[in-house]
């Protein structure tokens, strides 16, 4: 019988030895700017989805253990995720303030980051993400582009402090893992996604309810945003592309709250054939349309959306679009088709 080694949880951090030196410094940087700083606050990306808002809760939450008040600022977000342990101390308004740190979780680069305004005041900022395409906007940048979620690399950088993983903590760190990995399934998970996972639940946390609660669970107006998209799908280029769409009024006849987006990019990405899912939504403004893309396997749609501005990684991207339906598929549907060539 194989025997099976315990594992080493504490090592969640790379091997590699110059690797390790030069993390070791960025992250001893980030604890002496967190141990100089009164006045601190946390933000992340547009549209937040359950990688930013459990990154944002679980840096508060460890911040808070350690005897540091800190401000999360989020707008806007699916009221799905209030259950979450500090979701209610979530500010939607920030006063005329400045900060001694600011801290960006989740977000690739300033353009997308809600309260950008206070994170360029902050006398000192930190960007910690996940995002191929992070263009390093902070003062100190903690980037791992292999991390399938930026709260997975939360977890290594609080074991590096000795931050302990209480059970809200756990909820939180679970929340942006879950949420981004699509529930363990997506390509880029990690062994040490599922270590965490399982040490989570000798913990005791309460994976399952967790997972249907941030994952199996959606308003009605996402369901009848879903009728919708699915009515509408097109099939191009023989079935490899998906392309849907909402519009403004969409979201107003089915009484569609912040967040009740979510997850209709994927509808398409599970029919057989399908390589590329897009699916656009008109903005408030009702100028542009934002983009969604997802990929099964070899395409890289980060890069098709870095043509119009935008990124995120190799399988999931997004980017801006002006026009009407009909123009904003064009111009993406034509630089998606010279993907495949
Ligand atoms: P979603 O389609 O879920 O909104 O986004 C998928 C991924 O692409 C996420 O990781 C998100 O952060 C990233 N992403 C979405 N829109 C943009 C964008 O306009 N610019 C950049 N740089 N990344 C984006
Ligand atoms: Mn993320």
């Amino acid at each position: 019988m194989k025997i099976i080694k315990p594992i080493d949880l504490n090592k969640f951090l790379k091997n590699n030895k110059e690797k390790d030196v030069e993390e070791n410094k960025t992250l001893t940087d980030i604890s002496e700017k967190i141990k100089e700083a009164q006045n601190i606050a946390i933000f992340t990306h547009e549209s937040p989805d359950g990688d930013a808002i459990g990154s944002t809760l679980s840096v508060y939450l460890a911040l808070k253990q350690i005897g540091k008040e800190a401000k999360m600022y989020i707008p806007e977000y699916s009221r799905l995720f209030n259950f979450l342990p500090g979701a209610s101390e979530i500010k939607n308004k920030l006063d005329d303030e400045e900060f001694d740190l600011a801290i960006s979780v989740d977000c690739a680069n300033l353009k997308r980051l809600v309260g950008k305004e206070y994170f360029e005041n902050a006398k000192e900022t930190i960007v910690i993400d996940h995002h191929e395409s992070n263009d390093m906007y902070g003062d100190i940048n903690y980037v791992d582009s292999a991390a399938p979620a930026c709260a997975q690399i939360l977890v290594s950088i609080l074991q590096y402090y000795n931050v302990e993983i209480t059970q809200e903590l756990g909820t939180t760190l679970l929340t942006g893992i879950i949420t981004d990995t699509g529930g363990f399934k997506h390509q880029g998970i990690t062994p040490e996604t599922f270590e965490f996972a399982a040490e989570l639940l000798r913990k005791g946390v309460d994976v399952s309810t967790l997972y249907s609660k941030v994952l199996e669970t959606r308003t009605r107006a996402n369901f009848e945003l879903s009728k919708r998209v699915s009515e509408r799908m097109e099939f191009l280029e023989d079935g490899k592309i998906a392309f849907t769409y909402i519009t403004k009024q969409d979201e107003i006849e089915t009484n569609a709250e912040p967040g009740d987006h979510e997850g209709l990019v994927e509808i398409a990405r599970s029919i057989e054939g399908v390589e590329v899912s897009v699916f656009i939504r008109q903005r408030d403004d009702e100028e542009y349309y934002k983009v969604s893309m997802r990929s099964k396997n070899n395409i890289n749609v980060s890069d098709i959306c870095y043509l119009f501005g935008g990124g995120g990684h190799i399988r999931a991207a997004g980017c801006l679009i002006k026009g009407d339906v009909e123009k904003v598929k064009e111009k993406i549907i034509k630089e998606t088709k010279k993907a495949f060539q």
